[in-house]
C-alpha cells in the first residue's frame, strides 16, 4: 500500500494516479468519497448541523470507484457523480462533513476494507496516520498555499470558468485550517513519511521521484 497524504490542491490526485498506473495498482481518492456523502447531504437538503441523520446517510449510501476509458469515476448509490462532486459549494462544505466522527469512522471502514489486499494508491488526509499507519510506502505532498491556489486557478481557467484567484486561495485557508484543526483524524504529516515540496516541481517530476523511491527501497530488501 502506498498513502499519499496533504493539503487540498497539493497535486494528489493527479500523481497518485499516475504512480497506480505505472505500478499497475488500483487507485483511490478518498477525498471524493467525503465529496459525494457532502453532495448527497445537499442534495437530500438534510441541514449540515445534523449530525444524526447525515452520519445515518452515510452508513446507507454506497460509493463505487470505477474507470471508463482511462477515466476514474465516482457512483454514489449506482449513479455517477464524477463531476457533480467538484463544484466550488460541494468542496466548501466537504470539510465540515468529514469532520463529523460519525462519518469518518464509517469511512475509514470502508477504505481499510478497500485496501486489505494491497496493491493500491491511497490518497487524501489521514490514510498514512489512521487508515493505514503500517502502510509500507507513506508520502506527504505539499506546496505553498499561493502555488495551490494558482494551479486550481490555471485549471479553471483553461476549462473557460470564471475564477478569481484570490477568492481560490482564501477558501484553499479555509478548508486547511478546518482540516488540520478538527477533533478527529486531522490532517497531519504521518510517521515515517517522505515530504515532498512540490512548490517548485511538475507533476512528472513528482512521480517520478516516487516511484524511483519506491524502486530504491525495493533493491535494499
Ligand atoms: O482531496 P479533496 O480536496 O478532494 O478532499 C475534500 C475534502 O475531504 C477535504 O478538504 C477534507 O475535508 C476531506 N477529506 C478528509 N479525509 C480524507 C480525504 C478527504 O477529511 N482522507
Amino acid at each position: 500500500i502506498i498513502t499519499i497524504d496533504g493539503p487540498a490542491g497539493a497535486g494528489k490526485s493527479s500523481i497518485a494516479r499516475m504512480v497506480s498506473h505505472h505500478l499497475g495498482y488500483r487507485y483511490i481518492d478518498t477525498g471524493a468519497m467525503y465529496r459525494a456523502i457532502t453532495w448527497k447531504v445537499i442534495q437530500s437538503r438534510v441541514k449540515l448541523t445534523d449530525q444524526e441523520r447525515i452520519v445515518r446517510l452515510t452508513r446507507n449510501t454506497k460509493i463505487e470507484f470505477k474507470e471508463t476509458d482511462g477515466l476514474p469515476r465516482v457512483l454514489l448509490d449506482g449513479k455517477d457523480v464524477t463531476n457533480a462532486i467538484r463544484t466550488a459549494r460541494v468542496s466548501e462544505n466537504t470539510s465540515f462533513i468529514a469532520a463529523l466522527p460519525g462519518v469518518r469512522q464509517c469511512m475509514v471502514e470502508i477504505q481499510r476494507e478497500v485496501g486489505k489486499e494491497g496493491g493500491m494508491v491511497m490518497e487524501g488526509r489521514d490514510i498514512g496516520t489512521v487508515v493505514f499507519p503500517d502502510a509500507e510506502y507513506k508520502f506527504y505532498l505539499d506546496a505553498t498555499v499561493q502555488e495551490r491556489a494558482l494551479r486550481r486557478w490555471k485549471e479553471l481557467v483553461a476549462k473557460g470558468e470564471k475564477a478569481d484567484l484570490k477568492q481560490i486561495e482564501d477558501s484553499i485557508r479555509r478548508r486547511d485550517r478546518r482540516d488540520r484543526t478538527r477533533g478527529l483524524n486531522p490532517l497531519v504529516i504521518p510517521k515515517g513519511a517522505i515530504i515532498i515540496d512540490s512548490t517548485k516541481m511538475s507533476i512528472k517530476e513528482v512521480v517520478e521521484f516516487i516511484l524511483e523511491h519506491i524502486d530504491e527501497s525495493e533493491k535494499r530488501l
